[in-house]
């Protein structure tokens, strides 16, 4: 079932839903099905499943010479979403990217998905590949989120790359986009990026979901300028818990975003990362509470695999 369907039928009940990564290379399979017998129980009406592009590995020959090997760390995204489906009838979504895939093996990948009866996709431009300091396209491929919506749309009409329109099937695919509360960090400005975001709600995207954050204040501003300028799908806001110290460098370098000082102060206090998950997890809780007197129509847990932290959250909400 398309994700606006979901919502729309929850008729205002805010949902829980979650985002998954495929095991390591040489994992089994075996991971994403404890952490989806974890996660049953809160009723997800869908899981989304990340993709990676390929990163490199240098392999040294005994000349001494070394070999730069494209190598994906975490394949089998369009495998699991299929599995899932399979075994907790629950829709899986899977993030489809643009880099590491020429237009033709877009195409290829979305009639896989068609076929398999998946029924959204979460359209993203992708992070840059480790050891490249910006996103480099692929060639023959899509440089925008917007690019690669733009070939979804023209599949949903029935036009194929190199198809005769008149032949063809639609496909029906529910496109969803990401949308940044706090800017995307390549953006000059916050304007511009939201101008993108217009555009790729205008092309077609369907629904929202959001980088996180740690301040509901930005989400809610970020929803108001939404509505105020024309875009009325529904923006998920995409939640992560704070489980370590770490964290307080790594996610605003990672995800340029902005920890409010009360949580950052209460989180440098505590003595243990127990404590952090204590604090965390506390203060994603009052976001949640917020964010469903709000009206946010799901949330959306990154739970990185590790569905601990998300399911003490979520069990004082369900
Ligand atoms: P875009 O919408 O293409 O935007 C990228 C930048 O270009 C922005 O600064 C925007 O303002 C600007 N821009 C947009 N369109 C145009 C245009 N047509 N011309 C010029 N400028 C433009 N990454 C992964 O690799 N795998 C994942 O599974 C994954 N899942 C994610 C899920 C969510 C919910 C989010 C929020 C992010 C996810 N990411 C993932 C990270 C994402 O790929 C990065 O944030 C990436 O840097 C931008 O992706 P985007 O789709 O927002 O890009």
């Amino acid at each position: 079932m398309k994700i606006v369907d979901h919502i729309k039928n929850a008729k205002g009940k805010t949902l829980f839903s979650f985002e998954l990564l495929p095991p390591a290379k040489g994992q089994g399979i075996q991971s994403i099905f404890k952490t989806m017998d974890e996660l049953m129980e809160f009723k997800p009406p869908f899981i989304d499943v990340t993709y990676h592009r390929e990163d490199y590995l240098y392999k040294q020959h005994d000349n001494g010479l070394l070999e730069r090997v494209a190598y994906r760390k975490r394949p089998g995204t369009v495998a699991i979403c299929a599995a899932i489906m399979s075994k907790y009838k629950v829709d899986a979504v899977p993030h489809l990217i643009c880099g590491g895939f020429t237009k033709e093996e877009t195409e290829n990948a979305l009639i896989d998905l068609n076929f398999l009866g998946i029924d959204n996709v979460l359209v993203l431009r992708g992070d840059a590949r480790k050891g490249d300091s910006d996103f480099i396209p692929t060639p023959g491929g899509h440089a925008y989120a917007t690019d690669l919506l733009q070939q979804v749309a023209d599949m949903n009409r029935g036009q194929y790359l190199h198809e005769d329109i008149e032949l063809s099937e639609k496909t029906n695919f529910c496109i969803g986009v990401a949308g940044y509360p706090e800017k995307h960090f390549e953006a000059p400005n916050f304007n511009t990026d939201f101008k993108w975001l217009k555009k790729k709600v205008d092309m077609g995207a369907e629904f929202i979901v959001t980088q996180m954050f740690y301040n509901v204040e930005k989400y809610k501003e970020f929803v108001t300028k939404c509505r105020d300028n024309g875009i009325h799908v529904p923006i998920i806001p995409g939640l992560k818990p704070l489980t370590t110290k770490k964290q307080l460098i790594t996610l605003p370098k990672i995800f340029h975003l902005d920890i409010p000082e009360e949580l950052s102060d209460a989180v440098s206090e505590c003595k243990t990362n127990a404590d952090v998950r204590q604090v965390g997890g506390e203060w994603l809780v009052e976001q949640c509470k917020e964010l469903i007197k709000f009206g946010a129509p799901v949330l959306h847990f990154y739970t990185m695999s590790n569905p601990g932290p998300t399911k003490k959250i979520v069990e004082k909400l369900f």
